[in-house]
């Protein structure tokens, strides 16, 4: 089912330079009601069917998590990526998105189903010959067989293309024989379908398709994990492993790209998990603080816990901006291209587009999550701790977040690689903004033209936030050039920037949005969401771009920067006391997310 929007494409990463028109920034309140649909039937499918089964999942009932996911799949929420000539519902990238945040509210549940129908059938989607399409996309599509993604190794994780699995071609030619050992793999346990990486003769990182019952190919036990107990993590291996020639999936030493393109999408996925687990536990937790009582109070009413409340819920209010804005930027990007040329290969060049949204959607959705959940854990008290209580299990299963998909650190890193590839490659004209930058920097102070309006000063700590992104980043530039990948702490504290202003003019657009067309009352809530995170992405920009300046220039020269940074991030106080109290009424009207 396809829906269509009428938003505009910016480039991945323009959110640096440009200052995008509200009216290209898609926003949740534009769902549309088909859109709304498919979350709606996400949302019943977890309450009515998963959620009566938690405790059993988390003791490991055989059959029952496939069973799930298959019942899952009759219903069409497995086939979301496959188009509609195999057999799936071919949802655009805005419902998809909606999907997985709808799905979310049991992690076990969310993270088995975004192993099959996305790291484990997209490959074949997006990388597929026909016959394989044919063969293997209407069965996955419908759960009929579930799909796991095999690229972890006992010693290649982040550096996955350390593999040590081989293949090599059998001496009639007929079959590509596999040797070697998978670790960690979602769904393992009992999947049909395994997308597997190896080394060709040793060398070429290639990827294959790879059925449960080819001979040679063992899953190992269950491993014994913090959390997500009720999804299957397992080993696999491959003893001579026989794979019939024609399931090399792309071609021979080009897996890799299979293999990042692929997390590309699955990262971008994992935000919006975590966004729709985050909602779930900021609303647990917001009942949780009405009922109980402590000093003859419910201890919903103490400061220190509305504060709490509302601080998750600024959180989840930055992430969803973010969330749906991309999803609306790949979106538009997708309707942009030319569906009579290669579809495949415009859907890839989109995602890798959005790549570095991707990342910061990924890094900033489980960051947000573990706060949430840590807050919520801090808001139960002792019964937070307790295992009867879902807060504790929430906990346990998140942590992961930060660390499958690719982890936060090696997200990090790519953010400021991609960017300064698409700079250097004059796809993103961040040198010649650096460059008018010094010009500026030069010219001296410059009276600035009085404008007034409802946000100006919020839209002035936004333009402020990106030229303290292109003091400190050009800072670095000039001092360690090409070797500036090896400087990660500096390159960390970019990235952290470049998120937060993304976050930050996300949510402040949205909060603009909502006021124009419902009025500064009705945006009361969202407008002080946004102005909180406007503060304080501004207050941890300030820190980073410190650091990052002190590493790059000494003496005098470091004075001057650090002024011409306080200049840029000059701001009027903001009382973030009254902001949050104001978003804590919200959160406790609603008695959950209140945006
Ligand atoms: C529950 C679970 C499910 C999973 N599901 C799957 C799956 O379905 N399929 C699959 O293929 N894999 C899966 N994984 C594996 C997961 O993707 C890896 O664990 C992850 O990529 C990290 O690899 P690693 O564990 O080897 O850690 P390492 O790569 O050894 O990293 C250890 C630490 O070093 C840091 N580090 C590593 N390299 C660098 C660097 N260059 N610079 C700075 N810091 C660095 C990391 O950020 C991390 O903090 C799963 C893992 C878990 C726990």
């Amino acid at each position: 089912m396809a829906t269509t929007t009428t938003l505009k494409a910016a480039l991945g990463g323009s959110f640096l330079l440009e200052s995008p028109r509200p009216e290209d920034v898609f926003t949740p309140a534009e769902l549309t009601d088909d859109q709304r649909l498919i979350g709606q039937t996400a949302e019943e499918f977890v309450t009515k069917e998963v959620t009566p089964h938690i405790a059993e999942l988390e003791e490991k009932k055989p059959g029952l998590m496939p069973q799930l996911l298959k019942k899952s799949g009759e219903l069409g929420l497995l086939g979301g990526g496959v188009p509609e000539e195999y057999g799936g519902t071919g949802l655009d990238r805005i419902s998809s998105t909606f999907l997985s945040e709808k799905i979310s509210a049991y992690a076990s549940f969310s993270v088995s189903l975004g192993a099959h129908s996305g790291i484990g059938t997209l490959p074949i989607v997006y990388f597929g010959t026909e016959d394989q399409k044919k063969k293997y996309l209407p069965k996955l599509a419908t759960g009929e067989w579930l799909a796991s993604y095999c690229l972890s190794e006992p010693q290649a994780g982040s550096d996955a293309q350390n593999s040590r699995t081989r293949a090599v071609l059998s001496p009639d030619g007929k079959n590509w024989v596999l040797n070697g050992q998978k670790m960690w793999i979602t769904n393992g346990g009992f999947a049909d379908v395994y997308i597997v990486f190896a080394k060709v003769d040793g060398e070429k990182f290639s990827c294959f398709i790879v059925e449960r019952g080819f001979p040679g190919f063992t899953p190992g036990a269950e491993e014994k994990k913090m959390g997500l107990h009720g999804s299957s993590t397992a080993p696999i291996f491959f003893e001579n492993c026989l794979v019939p020639k024609e399931n090399l999936l792309h071609e021979i030493g080009r897996g890799h790209i299979v293999a990042f393109n692929i997390l590309n999408v699955g990262r971008f996925s994992l935000g919006a998990s975590c966004l729709g687990g985050a909602k779930e536990v900021l609303g647990s937790a917001a009942r949780y603080a009405r009922e109980r009582t402590a000093f003859g109070h419910s201890i919903g009413q103490f400061g220190l816990i509305r504060a709490k409340l509302a601080e998750m819920a600024i959180r989840v209010y930055g992430l969803e901006s973010v969330i749906y804005r991309s999803a609306g930027l790949m979106e538009r990007a997708m309707q942009a291209g030319d569906s009579g040329g290669d579809q495949i290969k415009h859907t890839m060049k989109v995602l890798e587009e959005y790549a570095i949204e991707s990342s910061i959607a990924k890094v900033y959705g489980s960051e947000v999550l573990s706060y949430v959940t840590d807050e919520a854990v801090q808001i139960y008290g002792g019964y937070g701790f307790h295992e009867d209580y879902p807060v504790a299990r929430a906990y346990r299963d998140t942590r992961v977040d930060r660390i499958f998909e690719g982890t936060n650190e090696i997200n990090r890193l790519l953010i400021i690689q991609m960017l300064m590839k698409r700079a250097l490659g004059g796809t993103l004209p961040l040198l010649a903004a650096g460059a008018k930058l010094q010009e500026e920097i030069l010219a001296g102070p410059s009276l600035e033209e009085a404008s007034d309006g409802p946000w100006v000063e919020d839209e002035r700590i936004v333009a402020g936030a990106k030229k303290a992104f292109l003091l400190a980043a050009g800072a670095a530039m000039q001092k360690y050039r090409e070797k500036l990948a090896d400087q990660q702490e500096i390159v960390g504290a970019l990235a952290d920037i470049v998120l937060e202003i993304f976050v930050m003019q996300s949510g402040l657009i949205r909060a603009q949005k909502v006021a124009a067309s419902r009025g500064a009352a009705a945006a009361a809530g969202v407008s002080a969401a946004a102005r909180a995170l406007l503060h304080s992405g501004a207050d941890e920009i300030e820190i980073a771009a410190r650091a990052a300046l002190a590493a790059a220039v000494e003496g005098d020269m470091l004075r001057t920067q650090l002024a011409v940074l306080r200049r840029f991030l000059k701001r009027e106080p903001a009382d973030i006391i009254a902001l949050r109290r104001q978003v804590a009424d919200a959160v406790q009207s609603a008695d959950r997310y209140p945006f």
